[in-house]
């Protein structure tokens, strides 16, 4: 079957990285980027983009028929951070969004359905530690709360109507490329660009703040492993648990000093993202993405260390 690809929400720090490494694989003519917002990056003149609101059903109707996609990457949504300052926003965009991308999937017999969860699914009341696909789950985010029901909702798509739904909850993801889009994991990305401008960063999150992270190139090829996988291998149709590596801002750090002897971290205090942290898992079992499909991370912390600093200098 040839395919054709239609990524909604192109533009942000996965899309864009998501977008050209599928251009590479399946052409470039395969792969349509959509988002509401203009490109600032490459995406447009290196293939096929759109402009389109996935909360405007008319815009996705003609989508659907002028493209009539194999597969469906849904990555528009407001993150952790964005969210909390417009709540009713993050749940409309995220929960209507997915539903009204849902029904067209459905509508126009889409092969198969990518739609990103997060670790914000888990709450304060979820195992900290290595914490298992299923547990506990008190999110106490908008973000956390839209995620943990758009979960249930491709479930239930999956489970009434058969449409083949892929999602990975992803952590906190670290890239040079784009900018984050609003997360409470963003310090890590922040943390490069003022350790080269200016060998010193402001941490919002305080020093022992540990968190689930990954690199982008590692969070790339798991989302691409897991839409390549036959279907029989997929036990997992909420959201897969995904892990890469867990560290603390001053473990961060400590590794950035070894590029930049002179690096100091200092930490604010007060920052909300701070709270939003704190309810989050330390680390991640992923056990059940590795048995049923292979998953496996390439990325430790030294090595995205000297990756971030060497492609952000250049
Ligand atoms: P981002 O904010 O960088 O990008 C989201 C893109 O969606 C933006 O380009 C934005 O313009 C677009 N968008 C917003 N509203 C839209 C609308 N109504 N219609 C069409 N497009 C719209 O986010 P990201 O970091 O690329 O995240 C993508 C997905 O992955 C999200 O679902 C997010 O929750 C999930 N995720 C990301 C991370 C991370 O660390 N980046 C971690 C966990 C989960």
């Amino acid at each position: 079957m040839k395919e054709k690809i239609v990524v909604l929400g192109s533009n942000g720090q996965i899309g864009t990285e998501l977008v050209s490494m599928l251009r590479k694989i399946y052409s470039v003519d395969a792969v349509v980027a959509c988002d509401i917002r203009r490109p600032d990056y490459d995406i447009k003149n290196s293939g096929p983009f759109e402009f389109v609101n996935v909360l405007d059903k008319e815009m996705l109707l003609n989508i659907f028929n002028k493209h009539k996609p194999t597969q469906v990457y849904l990555l528009a949504a407001l993150l952790s951070a964005t969210g909390e300052q417009n709540p009713k926003l993050a749940w409309d965009l995220n929960m209507n969004g997915l539903l009204n991308v849902l029904d067209f999937a459905l509508q126009f017999k889409t092969a198969k359905f990518y739609w990103p969860s997060s670790i914000a699914v888990f709450g304060p009341h979820s195992p900290k530690d290595v914490t298992p696909q299923y547990c506990i789950m008190d999110p106490n985010t908008v973000y956390g709360t839209s995620k943990l029901a758009g979960e249930r909702w491709c479930e239930y798509y999956y489970l009434k109507y058969g449409l083949d739904i892929r999602s990975i909850r992803y952590p906190g993801l670290i890239s040079w490329r784009a900018a984050p889009g609003g997360g409470t994991t963003d310090y890590a990305i922040h943390i490069f660009h003022d350790a080269l401008k200016k060998a010193g960063y402001e941490s919002f999150l305080s020093a022992e703040t540990e968190l689930p992270m990954m690199y982008m190139d590692d969070a790339i090829r798991g989302t691409i492993e897991l839409m390549d996988a036959p279907a029989s291998q997929i036990s997992v149709r909420s959201s897969y648990n995904f892990a890469g590596i867990s560290f603390t801002p001053v473990e961060l750090a400590t590794e950035i000093k070894k590029h930049i002897p002179n690096f100091e971290l200092t930490f604010s205090k007060g920052d909300p993202r701070q709270q939003i942290a704190g309810g989050w898992p330390k680390s991640i079992d992923d056990s059940i993405a590795r048995e049923d499909w292979g998953w496996k991370p390439e990325f430790d912390l030294a090595k995205i260390t000297a990756d971030m600093l060497n492609n952000l200098k250049r």
